[in-house]
């Protein structure tokens, strides 16, 4: 029997339900793909089980991609106005919690939910848990080889993600597919991930592991201030996690421990005590990290004992604390992939390949990833309704 759907979204996760949604609700026949036995696990387990749904601030500058403007057009069609006042319609109730951050009161499974719902009120069909073995351009468009047979569609939506946490269903599928009909990939690496200390300054700094610090840590074009956060295996926090998206993995990041002071002025008024430096930096730092941050610059030492210039100098390394890390976690404790299918081989207005009519990329496969703080979700909301209007 020959099966036709006038699109196949291949993902089940946040990108993929918004646009079959969207193609159904338009009056097309959807079938949604998923190889997982359920749906929207990353949302499930997102924002601490609250999903940070959205970021009402989203715009192009919280995005990175090597075209930065690729995003704008989608993000500025469907805003996160749009998605909030589509949060509103279900009667979910959320909460602003810091920075146009927004959270769900009770569950993620209320937008998991709400999200089924939009599919249902599309007439998407479901195929799940459902294996795709390959894919061939037909006369139709595709022919989509499954588990549960074969499925011929004018219009393919790729919405697989991307390889963060593969327990729950990552892959490198939509990787494949893009190399197979000829797009480039911007090589992924995992982003919002927890950094590694090199052993030696493990050995100094692991015993802190639980300390935060309000520190802006820069690097690359990337500047944040935000928690950092000791771990046992080196740095994380909001801050580290932000930063870890623009780190190279070759430059240090430049730390400033006391931002917003002036710290200079501050140490000379204290020049003459007898307190060590430590003890004078636990008054605006955290003892034990103090400590261990003086023995490490070879400064354990009384405030009288050092020269004036001395002074300026520990100054500078307290607003710049250079550290290298040796590596990130990986994917199994990244929040996202950057990199991903090559943006220059789509078009920003319908994700579409350029070289393929019919075949879209959306959501985190495409090289575009969004700051800690909803912008993923976002990215994942617009890109999968600008599909969702032409698929
Ligand atoms: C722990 C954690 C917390 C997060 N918290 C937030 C947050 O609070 N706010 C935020 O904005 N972002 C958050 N993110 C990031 C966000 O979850 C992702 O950016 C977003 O889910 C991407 O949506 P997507 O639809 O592109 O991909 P996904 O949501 O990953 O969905 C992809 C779907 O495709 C399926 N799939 C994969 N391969 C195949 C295949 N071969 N065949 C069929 N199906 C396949 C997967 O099973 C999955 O269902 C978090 C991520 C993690 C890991």
């Amino acid at each position: 029997m020959t099966i036709i759907f006038d699109v196949v979204v291949i993902g089940a996760g946040a990108a993929g339900m918004m646009c079959a949604a969207q193609a159904g609700q338009r009056g097309r026949r959807v079938l949604l793909i998923e190889h997982y036995h359920v749906v929207g696990e990353k949302i499930r387990i997102s924002g601490g089980g609250r999903c940070n749904f959205t970021n009402i601030n989203a715009e192009p500058a919280n995005y990175l991609s090597q075209n930065p403007d690729f995003c704008r057009s989608a993000l500025a069609r469907y805003p996160a106005a749009q998605f909030v006042a589509l949060v509103d319609r279900y009667g979910i109730a959320y909460h602003e919690k810091k920075l146009g951050q927004l959270f769900c009161d009770d569950s993620a499974h209320d937008i998991i939910a709400m999200l089924k719902a939009e599919c249902a009120r599309g007439g998407v069909q479901w195929w799940m848990p459902c294996t795709v073995d390959g894919i061939v351009s037909d006369a139709v468009g595709f022919a989509v080889a499954t588990t549960q047979g074969k499925v011929h569609c004018a219009s393919l939506v790729i919405a697989t993600g991307g390889l963060t946490v593969p327990k729950i269903g990552a892959t490198p599928f939509g990787y494949r597919i893009a190399e197979q009909f000829g797009l480039r990939i911007v090589p992924p690496r995992p982003a919002l991930v927890p950094l590694a200390f090199a052993p030696d300054v493990l050995a100094r700094y692991g015993d802190l592991s639980g300390i935060s610090i309000d520190a802006e840590v820069a690097c690359g074009e990337g500047r944040f201030r935000e928690n950092l956060l000791f771990t046992h295996r080196g740095l994380s926090g909001p801050a580290i996690l932000q930063i870890s998206s623009y780190w190279n993995g070759a430059e240090p990041l430049a730390i400033d421990l006391l931002p917003g002071i002036d710290i200079a002025p501050w140490l000379r008024a204290c020049a003459r005590s007898a307190a060590r430096l430590d003890s004078v930096l636990a008054e605006r730092l955290p003892r034990r990290f103090a400590q261990q941050w003086c023995a490490a610059h070879g400064i354990a030492v009384s405030m009288h004992a050092l020269a004036d210039e001395r002074l300026v100098a520990v100054a500078a390394q307290l607003h710049r604390w250079e550290v290298l890390p040796s590596g990130t976690l990986g994917y199994n404790k990244a929040e996202v992939t950057a990199g991903g299918v090559d943006t220059r081989d789509l078009s920003s207005k319908t994700m579409a390949a350029a070289a393929v009519p019919g075949l879209h990329f959306i959501g985190e496969v495409v090289d575009v990833t969004g700051w800690l703080g909803g912008y993923n979700f976002q990215w994942a909301w617009a890109s999968g309704y600008a599909a969702g209007q032409v698929a």
